[in-house]
């Protein structure tokens, strides 16, 4: 059953946006003139069976809905027509690229239905996920496509399975596109095959048993990602060698990896989640107090670019220039947000100085997630947070995105119906 669309098709990948390093002009020989991701040619096989919608013991990417996207690519033709099909295994040559080069990247959305209207079905900054995941294909030397017309055929694929989304508040329906390199031949090289595919996993709240702050481990014997490397594409060999430590960290009663880099011991991100600071800053000559909050620069490519940072930094930035501001947080002309390198010995003296004020996590998968334990070389540093286990910045961070993702809170440049 063919979905007839009137769009119009249109060539080549999305472009980076300014806030990013800039791409490399070698890197970019895998855009072709072949053709490109065409939304309009979309068909769709129904699943014969599908699995009744069950929202019970929802495990983070456990269950998945019965309907799959794929995409497949080849350097000769280029794009062919999507498919939305069952959710079934994938069929591979033991030679493909993606098993022995890692030849993979991925991405991670989110569906959610509307706070008023749970029949409308929402998307949180969608283009934002393509424009990245362009990036990372590029890296990877992979094929890049329209993201635009990804998310049409995207559009299809949760409507189809829209039953699958959770209704209850703070669930929602975790959607995780791929892209694969599928060349069945072992000499090393951008794949001149490839398969772009879609799969969504209902998932519940990331905490189901009410808010907790979470402990990190400061980890200066182990490195995620490095300058020059590949830490702010959404590779997946970058999560390849995080396991390890995270497993240590919990060993050592701590729930997730800090990742520092540098002999200056510089913060950089948490488990796969960006990392915001707060301090307290005394002007002198001034009233009062002021606040800075600080997260890793993405200038040397360490970091990767979180929708959910950009989104925060955002809404800090124009809370600061009285923009919009926002209840919850000091007043603006207190409040300083910095994009900077950040360093242990800082933290160390803040705790000891009563300067740290808040330490959060942010990603999609739990929006903001505070921190009130670092443990540094033996020693564990405490963060503050108060009786509901937030600061004032991080739970003002969380009302507010979360607000924007179901639409308590209008904002239809982010938020799009689906
Ligand atoms: C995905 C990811 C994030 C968060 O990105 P969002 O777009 O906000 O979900 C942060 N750090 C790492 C390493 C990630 O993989």
């Amino acid at each position: 059953m063919p979905v007839v669309q009137t769009s119009v098709p249109s060539e080549g990948a999305v472009q980076p946006t300014s806030t990013l390093p800039a791409q490399d002009p070698s890197l970019s020989s895998n855009s072709f003139s072949s053709k490109g991701l065409d939304a309009s040619l979309l068909t769709i096989t129904k699943n014969p069976s599908p699995p009744e919608p069950n929202f019970d013991n929802l495990i983070f990417g456990h269950k998945f809905t019965p309907h799959m996207l794929t995409v497949k690519w080849t350097k000769s033709k280029g794009w062919s027509a999507p498919e939305i099909r069952p959710h079934e295994d994938l069929r591979l040559s033991p030679a493909s690229t993606v098993l022995h080069y890692g030849s993979a990247l991925f991405e991670g959305m989110k569906a959610y239905r509307t706070h008023s209207n749970p029949e409308e079905i929402r998307l949180f900054r969608p283009d934002k996920n393509m424009e990245r995941m362009n990036r990372s294909a590029q890296r990877a030397a992979l094929p890049t496509f329209d993201g635009q017309e990804f998310i049409k055929c995207l559009r299809e694929l949760i409507k189809l399975d829209r039953d699958h989304v959770p209704f209850q508040e703070g669930h929602s329906l975790y959607i995780r596109p791929t892209l694969i390199g599928t060349q069945d031949t072992l000499g090393m090289g951008a794949p001149q095959e490839a398969l772009l595919f879609c799969i969504c996993s209902p998932v519940g709240p990331y905490y189901p048993t009410g808010f907790k702050p979470v402990s990190l481990l400061a980890m200066s014997n182990v490195v995620r990602a490095w300058p020059g490397g590949t830490g702010c594409y959404k590779l997946a060999a970058n999560y390849t060698g995080a396991v390890v430590p995270a497993r240590q960290a919990q060993e050592q009663g701590y729930s997730q990896v800090l990742w520092l880099f540098g002999q200056d011991h510089q913060l950089t991100e948490v488990g796969a989640m960006n990392l915001f600071c707060v301090f307290r800053k005394q002007v002198e000559g001034e009233e009062g107090e002021t606040y800075e909050v600080a997260t890793a620069s993405l200038d040397d490519g360490t970091i990767l670019p979180g929708v959910t940072r950009d989104s925060i930094l955002s809404l800090l930035r124009s809370h600061a220039s009285g923009q919009n501001v926002l209840a919850g947080l000091p007043d603006p002309s207190k409040v300083e947000i910095n994009e900077r390198k950040i360093v242990m010995s800082e933290i160390v003296e803040a705790v000891q100085q009563g300067r740290l004020v808040e330490v959060f996590g942010c990603g999609t998968a739990a929006i903001v997630c505070s921190v009130d334990r670092i443990g540094y070389e033996g020693v564990d540093l405490s963060v503050p947070v108060q009786q509901d286990g937030f600061g004032d910045f991080s739970r003002t961070m969380l009302e507010q995105i979360s607000g924007r993702q179901v639409g308590k809170i209008s904002h239809p440049e982010w938020s799009v119906i689906c």
